[in-house]
């Protein structure tokens, strides 16, 4: 997730800080506290653990039967998988809806990337080590905890270790368990952990919508055809128009043209050529009018290369015709916690009461599904501080790690709601 800030939201209200530094008093809770600090060697091992086991996107299935194993051994009631993938555990409380706490487990290497997971000091360096190694790490510290120290709470727990976060994976395990009749209604908060760090909210999901376009003709010689029309010539009148829609400042929209291929030699009118485009924005009305722009672009590019093929003279012996076919190989909804929502005006709570500084921001996570359906949800790290994502240097720092603990457990209870 690439992250950029949004304007601070309305100060938390009284009540909610209060009832974050009456838990943070209670008896179990320092307890859990201490706790925590003195598992670090064995938050670490479970990380170079599961680090070490390839997820890459859509090839999740070995660190599922990894994580269910780990789900069992921590006592979680009714642990399962469902259809795509993504792992269930679930720790009982009085309320009929949930909190989840969830990770995804996917990485974005792909099969085969060689997986030299290594520790040195409070250092640990391998790809995935961090984004998702600390969220699932943080996920299964909080459920090893509720075993080790007996916390009530009043809203039941689900931990999720879901798939296809990353790239094409296009966020299908958590749109799975929004659609799935079990869930989509029963979950009232979504607390996602994502990667490292204390430092940040994610509290507005950045939506994209990535197209393959592909224009077909009928090719031919450079020579003896010409005339004859020309998909990449399709593609660049498209481009050209397309490229030219205004787009707000504010809602903050953009697009690009990532790729673009086609062609065989350069005495071969083409048969074929490709691109692909990358709209992004924090508002679903302005993706939608950006759709429709680069589809009229190109019905348009289509009419007027046919029409100047006629003009060039193109001969009528092949057959004519041209088409072009859009693919979405990407669409993630955008959405926007309102200010005053609960679960924004606890993790500000926590974090006062913690004295950690955090930035709410904006960036495409699994959060973008609850928030898109209106839901309260939040994408945090899993403590700790991390780089490299998504390279091969990938690393993690365990140092710091307690506080992003303490935070994610605070947050989950006073959602869920302990008795006095
Ligand atoms: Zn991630």
């Amino acid at each position: 997730m690439a992250l950029t800030p949004r304007p601070e939201v309305s100060e938390v209200f009284p009540n909610v800080q209060q009832e974050v530094a009456r838990l943070s008093a209670l008896p179990e809770i320092r307890s859990a506290f201490a706790w925590l600090r003195a598992q670090e060697p064995q938050f670490a091992h479970w990380q170079l653990e599961l680090a070490r086991i390839p997820a890459p996107p859509f090839g999740e299935a070995a660190r599922a039967t990894w994580l269910t194993g780990k789900f069992r051994d921590l006592g979680l009631d009714d642990v399962h998988n469902d259809d795509v993938g993504n792992v269930f555990g679930s720790h009982p409380g009085a309320g009929e809806s949930y909190v989840a706490l969830s990770a995804h487990i996917d990485t974005v290497f792909p099969a085969g990337t060689p997986l030299n997971i290594k520790q040195q000091g409070s250092r640990l360096y391998g790809p995935g080590v961090s984004d998702n190694g600390a969220g699932v790490t943080a996920m299964l510290a909080i459920a090893a905890l509720l075993r080790a120290v007996r916390i009530c709470h009043a809203l039941p727990f689900v931990f999720i270790g879901n798939v296809g976060e990353e790239g094409e994976g296009d966020l299908r395990g958590m749109r799975h368990i929004f659609s799935a009749p079990r869930w989509k209604d029963s979950i009232a908060y979504s607390l996602v952990l994502d990667g490292a760090g204390s430092d940040t909210i994610v509290a507005e999901a950045l939506g994209s919508r990535r197209f393959e376009v592909i224009v077909r003709g009928p090719g031919g010689h450079s020579w003896s055809d010409f005339g004859a029309p020309n998909p990449i010539l399709v593609l660049a009148r498209a481009i050209e128009a397309f490229t030219e829609t205004p787009v707000p400042s504010s809602p903050k929209t953009t697009f690009n043209i990532g790729v673009i291929r086609g062609g065989t030699s350069v005495n071969s009118i083409p048969e074929s050529a490709s691109m692909r485009v990358d709209i992004r924005s924090t508002s679903m009305a302005e993706m939608e009018r950006l759709e429709q722009a680069l589809r009229l672009a190109l019905d348009h590019a289509v009419e007027e290369e046919s029409q100047a093929s006629q003009r060039r003279g193109a001969t009528q012996r092949r057959p004519f015709g041209l088409s072009c076919e859009v693919v979405v190989i990407g669409n993630r909804p955008a959405g926007e916690l309102d200010s005053n929502a609960r679960i924004l005006q606890v993790i500000r709570a926590v974090d006062a009461q913690l004295g950690n500084a955090a930035q709410v921001q904006r960036a495409s996570t699994d959060a973008n599904i609850p928030l898109s359906l209106g839901r309260e949800a939040i994408a945090i790290g899993g403590g700790g501080s991390g780089g490299g994502a998504h390279t091969l240097q990938e690393w993690f720092d365990c140092r710091g790690r307690e506080l992003g603990l303490k935070r994610v457990l605070l947050t989950l209870l006073a959602l869920a709601g302990v008795s006095a």
